[in-house]
């Protein structure tokens, strides 16, 4: 009987552990994009601190220390809730933080000549990821549905939500690796490059809050998402993602050199 029950709890967290590891190529993309565009002086920092692996690699190590209870100040910092119509700036920042306090801790600490090289490697960790999250439009949605996780709908004919539509189910379904969907973004001109990396956390956070607007208006409580909804919205997808990676970059820049 035992060994069935432990059988029962391998499989179960076996096929979950699964969906995890899929979820976790938009962040990898980020990484991979930014890693391709910071300058000399910043790859060197990076590395070192990073003992030599890239951004992809790390990318999603703040997802993975969730589960560590020694870590559960910071799993608030993954989103940020924003009423429709309000502005960050116009809002009572959350007690347990958010995703704008987090990633400005983060810059802090790097900038700070007398962190420890400890609390630099981490919290560089957590920036790589955090840009990331910050680019996926529902990780700035609404209070009242937690970012889209209690909008229940079907993903070709499964139970699932919108927030895990747009965090992994497009993404997943386009069956490409990280470093291959990396390849495929649209190529972009020098001009269009400045233009993306331009702006404040503030203005990226108020970007994304517009996008999530939209993406609520995208669909119906309990509707069954296929490949028409993929094919609508596949162009956002490789768009948010690219922003991530080119401004991921900048503020590395910015930090490191
Ligand atoms: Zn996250």
């Amino acid at each position: 009987m035992r060994s069935i029950i432990l059988l029962l709890f391998l499989s179960v967290h076996l096929v979950m552990g699964n969906s995890n590891f899929w979820a976790k190529t938009g962040h990898r993309v980020v990484g991979e994009v930014a890693q391709g565009h910071l300058n000399r002086k910043t790859k060197r920092a990076v590395s070192k601190l990073l003992n030599g692996h890239s951004l992809a690699a790390v990318s999603n190590y703040a997802d993975a220390i969730k589960s560590d209870r020694a870590f559960k100040n910071f799993s608030a910092w993954h989103y940020v809730n924003i009423p429709s119509g309000k502005k960050y700036s116009e809002i009572e920042p959350s007690p347990n933080g958010d995703l704008v306090t987090g990633i400005q801790k983060c810059i802090e600490i790097l900038k700070n000549e007398s962190s420890t090289e400890e609390d630099k490697v981490f919290y560089l960790k957590m920036l790589i990821h955090l840009i990331g999250d910050l680019h996926q439009p529902l990780h700035a949605g609404r209070k009242e549905d937690k970012g889209g996780n209690d909008i229940q709908l079907q993903w070709f004919g499964k139970g699932s939500n919108l927030h895990r539509v747009w965090d992994s189910h497009m993404i997943d379904d386009y069956g490409m690796s990280y470093s291959e969907l990396s390849r495929e973004l649209p190529s972009l001109g020098k001009e269009q490059i400045r233009d993306i990396k331009k702006g404040t956390i503030l203005d990226w956070v108020a970007e994304s809050q517009e996008l999530a607007d939209e993406i609520y208006n995208s669909v119906e409580k309990g509707e069954k998402l296929r490949y028409s909804y993929s094919y609508k919205y596949w162009d956002m997808v490789e768009k948010q993602l690219q922003k991530g990676g080119l401004r991921l970059a900048r503020v590395l820049n910015d930090i490191f050199s």
